[in-house]
């Protein structure tokens, strides 16, 4: 079978550059880009775009027969805040949406998977510096819940049908391109916009909320060679810890004041601190780095610096 990518969810915050970043690897026609929705004009210009909804089993099987797919990654999902506001909805998104193409694979009608989990699995009573691939897990959140009880379904798929399903605990998220879609790390980026728009920003978290983040590049190049490495690397088949730097509110607000002085932050927070204070701040990722060779590049000060220079052109 012929490499072939189809990315579910390819039009939000993830999905938008990992599109790019594929085509631009494996050529446009290659990788199909699909969502409920349109993406940028970028995305949209550069490839086949198919509009596709993940809860529909249906209708993945067909676009994946019609365009021969070897390769899917699934980036639908609802995520830790809004997921909050519709637990059931949530729940439906992101489990629905895994068993469709978990079945696919068991099926044979594709050949490999991408699901990306998150920090979210861990809950209060996790260790919270430092924390360990295997530990305790009780998830306080529905969306932490649903991510966990997808790792285990994945775990189960590659021991008993040789479901070929590669998973990452994806930190926050900090990127320029997209707005971020409705998680609890999303003010590590609209801080960097309320930065250069009005020089102040009001943040949700507290100032010491200190938390596991990475810069978007970091997370694409980290999928894609999971993606890409050997199958017997892959030894952990629920999902991987991966880190790249921990800060919290006052510490980003100080990278950001080395460029804009004038930049203030207040406090107001509201019921993503709960949520926050259920995650890890910091996270071990020997494993990653030991079985498919992770590693991170990008660390605050340098991230600071290409987001403030990427908005301030945007804008
Ligand atoms: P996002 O909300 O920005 O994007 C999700 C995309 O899925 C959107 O474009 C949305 O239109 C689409 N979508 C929603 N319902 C759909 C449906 N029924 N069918 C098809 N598409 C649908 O999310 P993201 O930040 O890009 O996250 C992608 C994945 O990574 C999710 O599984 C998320 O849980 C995980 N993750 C993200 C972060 C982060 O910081 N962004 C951190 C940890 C894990």
């Amino acid at each position: 079978m012929k490499k072939r990518i189809l990315i579910i969810g390819a039009c939000g915050q993830i999905g938008t550059e990992l599109t790019m970043y594929l085509r631009d690897k494996f050529g446009n026609h290659k990788v199909i880009a699909s969502d409920i929705r349109e993406g940028d004009d970028e995305l949209m210009e550069s490839g086949p775009f198919e509009i596709l909804d993940a809860m529909d089993y249906n209708a993945i099987e067909e676009i994946v027969i019609r365009h021969e797919i070897s390769d899917v990654y699934l980036m639908a999902a609802m995520l830790s805040a809004t997921a909050e506001k519709f637990p059931m909805k949530g729940w439906n998104l992101n489990m629905d949406s895994l068993f469709h193409v978990l079945n696919l694979a068991k099926e044979k009608k594709i050949k490999k998977i991408f699901w990306p989990s998150s920090i979210a699995v861990f809950g209060p009573s996790t260790p919270k510096q430092n924390t360990p691939q295997h530990t305790i897990m009780e998830p306080s959140t529905v969306y932490g819940i649903s991510k966990q009880t997808g790792e285990r379904w994945c775990e189960y798929y590659f021991n008993r049908y040789g479901v070929d399903v590669r998973s990452i605990r994806y930190p926050g998220l900090i990127s320029y391109k997209t707005l971020p879609g409705g998680g609890t790390t999303d003010y590590a980026i609209d801080i960097y916009h309320k930065a250069i728009k009005h020089k102040k920003y009001t943040c949700f978290l507290n100032a010491e909320t200190t938390l596991p983040m990475m810069f978007m590049d970091d997370a694409i190049k980290a999928t894609v060679n999971i993606m890409e490495a050997d199958s017997e690397k892959i030894k952990i088949r629920s999902a991987y810890n991966l880190a790249a730097m921990s800060f919290n509110p006052e510490e980003m607000t100080a990278s950001i004041q080395k460029h804009i002085p004038k930049f203030k932050i207040n406090y107001e927070p509201d019921f993503r601190q709960k949520i926050a204070d259920s995650w890890p701040q910091s996270i071990d990722d020997t494993h990653a780095r030991k079985d498919w060779g992770w590693e991170s590049k990008i660390a605050l000060d340098e991230m600071t610096e290409i987001m403030l220079r990427n908005l301030i052109e945007k804008y």
